[in-house]
């Protein structure tokens, strides 16, 4: 039975998702006075700052997020910049990190392939739109993230291209470009901001009809009308939740399964022997029976170790 309908209660915490493609011309300098309020907030998470821009993510007390949301917004570099907001019940990184690196999200491109998306970039569909173009014919879809991204969520019929690096990724296009060519690309991710450059990168191989989607999965799955349609599993995010639910329609599915049994399991564990540590799908059941490890080398190298052999 349904429980009676009591009004929504504010969660005393909140994890922002915001990254923004804008010229910062002392980086070292803007992050050492970032640090400053980050710390006064009392926020914690990881952020990165490069002289293209701004990737964050970070958690903290709601009235500390609503006011680096606002601070954030009083600099005119961010004042367009979109957070995405998730309620949580405390903080969900152990710390705070900030650095500057070269690409403020991790493709490994080589600077003379790098791809400025303020200059060449997939057209931004917004949830809605992009729900609706993945109906059309001649589509294909491209997981434009990490294998084990994937394997715990993804759009129904996406592709993965399995790639570990997006340096790769030109010949990937290369090799598939019989099944590409002249079909509507549509590219996503967690939160949009790899897709800027990948559907960038797809536009300059050479392909005409290329979308991403605007705000990434995290987006999809808050939107009120699509309420993340067709998005089979959870949304992998970087933090201690791991995964998050996006799907709040009648296709809501589980897509990962126990690597011993095969039930359902939505959750990813890591293999207890440290060397290995690789993220995978153990039931409560199979996890009592065997252990959370990945392989039986895995559980004898640990079982040695503790025996001191
Ligand atoms: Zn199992
Ligand atoms: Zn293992």
């Amino acid at each position: 039975m349904e429980s009676e309908l009591s009004p929504p209660v504010a969660t005393p915490f909140q994890v922002l998702l915001y990254y923004r493609y804008v010229r910062i011309e002392n980086p070292e300098a803007f992050l050492k006075e970032h640090r400053q309020l980050c710390e006064s907030l009392g926020l914690r998470g990881r952020i990165i700052v490069g002289d293209e821009g701004i990737n964050g993510t970070v958690s903290g007390p709601t009235e500390a997020t609503g006011k680096y949301i606002e601070a954030m917004h009083d600099d005119p570099r961010f004042a367009e910049m979109e957070f995405k907001i998730d309620d949580a019940e405390g903080h969900v990184f152990p710390k705070m990190s900030i650095k500057v690196r070269d690409e403020i999200v991790r493709l490994g491109l080589d600077e003379e392939f790098d791809i400025d998306p303020n200059e060449v970039t997939g057209e931004r569909l917004s949830p809605a739109e992009f729900y609706r173009k993945m109906q059309e014919e001649e589509v294909v879809i491209i997981d434009g993230r990490n294998d084990y991204e994937a394997e715990l969520g993804r759009f129904k019929n996406a592709i993965c291209p399995q790639i570990d690096n997006f340096r790769d990724f030109p010949e990937w296009l290369r090799d598939h470009a019989k099944e590409l060519r002249g079909k509507k690309i549509l590219t996503y991710c967690t939160g949009g901001i790899r897709c800027e450059k990948l559907s960038g990168l797809i536009r300059k191989e050479g392909f005409d009809n290329v979308y991403q989607l605007d705000g990434g999965i995290v987006k999809y799955g808050k939107d009120p009308e699509v309420r993340g349609r067709d998005f089979e599993g959870l949304c992998y995010v970087f933090d201690e939740r791991v995964g998050v639910e996006v799907n709040r329609t009648e296709t809501r599915k589980v897509i990962s399964h126990c690597r011993y049994c095969g039930t359902e399991e939505p959750r990813y564990g890591n293999c207890k022997w440290p060397e290995c540590n690789e993220q995978i799908f153990v039931c409560p059941g199979c996890r009592e029976e065997h252990g959370l490890f990945c392989s039986n080398e895995c559980r004898e190298g640990l079982a040695k170790r503790e025996a001191g052999t």
